[in-house]
């Protein structure tokens, strides 16, 4: 059982024939299981770059390969765990029919927490067709997320010309697999890597499916409980080293997620003046370098506008922004990030749509994103990349304390119909955090089920 006693109820089939719509089991990650649960079926338009290497991805993963043609299909009854189409090279409106072409039969086809994913170009300043094409695969995907059922999901890599093919590789595995259960009708752009090149998948290291952190050193902030417990637990589950940051207050509960990660806790109030010195120092004495920086600590003093006080919207700000400011800059001036160095900020999708009751943490979770577009050109000239996650509405004891029509409410509406759980935000890290998502930078992932909020 769940805490979605509807979803739960919806299970059952006397309820469904009273007309209750049937709210999806998402299918997500558990060690050792295969990216995809069926076969795939890729094609591509206009001659794109990325399908052949995808073939390759997905075959190297095990995943057997669907063809076009329905008769042809690789699942036992036709059904196709996922679609991917490289759009890439799509410029023109022939190309956009040829893309509905192939979409179309596809998506019939796909199974329970089937998988659409497409690869799109940026969009070309100087070819005013190819601009309005590129930015045409928005629509298709966020429509079609929108329109898919069962758990399936639908999201848009906008991939950067000059981006290498592998680049795109830790994006792809990512959004076809069960870690990305509620990443729905987002748009992530791809760049060109920053920092060194890495082996391409297979040659001189082998990617580890099930370890793709393995020994990188990464530090939690709020890891003691919530969404930060379990970003602890998923990196450290992927091969990470937990240095696990949060309150004294806190001791206990950071102790133990400390051990049962294996990890080291450090017991430090992150608005404090000295925090950022301390905190190096640990890492410093410990360590000798840090490789992922997830900033997720975070508090609601939550108050109208016209009522708030000076001590509710410093205290936010503080914790949420200023703290996250502060550690950051000693990261750039410092030698200690690492030249895979992957910082992760989590914001809100408060930050993005506002939220009434919520100026403070609105104001401190849009400076998030804020700080995280302006930091990834600087990062990126050490081989670094900064983004953010914005969750939406996550299954927790803060929403658990939510008044039952306010959390109904928040839990359906999005395109999956319910709440996500604090191990989706943390997978969504975990992508961001590898070595190998070198290319994603700047960027601000939703993990919201595509929430009607500020979408
Ligand atoms: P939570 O309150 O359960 O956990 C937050 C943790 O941060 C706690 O362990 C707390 O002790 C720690 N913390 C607070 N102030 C600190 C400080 N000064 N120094 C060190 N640690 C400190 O919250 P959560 O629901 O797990 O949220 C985690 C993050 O996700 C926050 O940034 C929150 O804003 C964000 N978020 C949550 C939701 C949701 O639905 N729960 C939605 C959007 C965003």
């Amino acid at each position: 059982m769940s805490n979605d006693t509807f979803r739960d109820l919806s299970q059952n089939p006397l309820v469904q024939r009273l007309g209750v719509p049937r709210i999806p089991v998402l299918r997500r990650h558990t060690p050792g299981a295969p990216l995809l649960a069926g076969p795939a079926l890729v094609g591509s338009v206009g001659g794109g770059r990325f399908a052949e290497p995808m073939r390759a991805l997905l075959k190297d993963a095990g995943v057997p390969e669907s063809m076009t043609d329905s008769s042809l299909a690789g699942g036992d009854d036709g059904r196709l765990a996922a679609v991917v189409l490289d759009a890439t090279a799509a410029r023109t409106l022939d190309d956009l029919a040829a893309a509905q072409e192939f979409l179309t039969p596809a998506v019939r086809r796909l199974a329970p927490n089937g998988r659409l994913l497409l690869l799109g170009p940026e969009p070309d300043a100087d070819d005013v067709e190819a601009a309005a094409v590129a930015q045409a695969l928005d629509g298709i995907v966020r429509s079609a997320a929108k329109e898919v059922r069962a758990g399936a999901t639908a999201n848009l890599l906008v991939v950067h010309p000059d981006a290498p093919p592998a680049s795109v590789d830790s994006s792809v595995r990512f959004l076809l697999s069960a870690r990305s259960a509620y990443v729905d009708g987002q748009v992530v752009h791809v760049g060109v890597p920053v920092g060194p090149v890495l082996d391409p998948v297979g040659m001189d290291s082998p990617y580890d499916v099930d370890r793709p952190l393995a020994g990188r050193v990464a530090v939690v902030t709020g890891a003691a409980r919530g969404i930060g417990a379990a970003i602890a637990d998923t990196l450290a589950r992927d091969g990470a080293v937990i240095v696990a940051v949060d309150v004294p207050a806190a001791g206990a509960a950071l102790a133990d997620v400390a051990n049962r990660t294996g990890g080291t806790a450090l017991q430090l109030d992150i608005t404090a003046t000295d925090a950022a010195e301390r905190l190096l120092a640990h890492l410093r004495e410990r360590h000798g370098r840090v490789d992922v920086v997830v900033h997720n600590a975070g508090i609601t003093r939550d108050k109208l506008l016209a009522n708030m006080d000076a001590d509710r919207w410093n205290a936010v700000l503080a914790v949420n922004l200023r703290a996250q400011l502060a550690l950051n800059a000693a990261l750039l001036e410092g030698d200690l990030l690492s030249d895979t160095g992957r910082i992760v900020c989590v914001a809100s999708t408060s930050g993005i749509a506002g939220n009434r009751g919520q100026s403070n943490y609105a104001a401190s979770k849009a400076g998030v994103i804020g700080m995280v577009r302006a930091l990834a050109p600087r990062l990126a000239q050490r081989g670094a990349t900064v983004n953010a996650v914005a969750p939406g509405f996550i299954e927790t004891e803060m929403t658990a304390r939510m008044p039952l029509g306010t959390r109904e409410a928040g839990r359906r509406i999005n395109s999956l119909r319910q709440g996500g759980l604090p191990v989706d935000v943390a997978e969504t890290v975990g992508w961001l955090a590898q070595a190998e998502s070198g290319g994603v930078t700047g960027q601000v992932v939703r993990v919201c089920g595509q929430s009607m909020i500020g979408a």
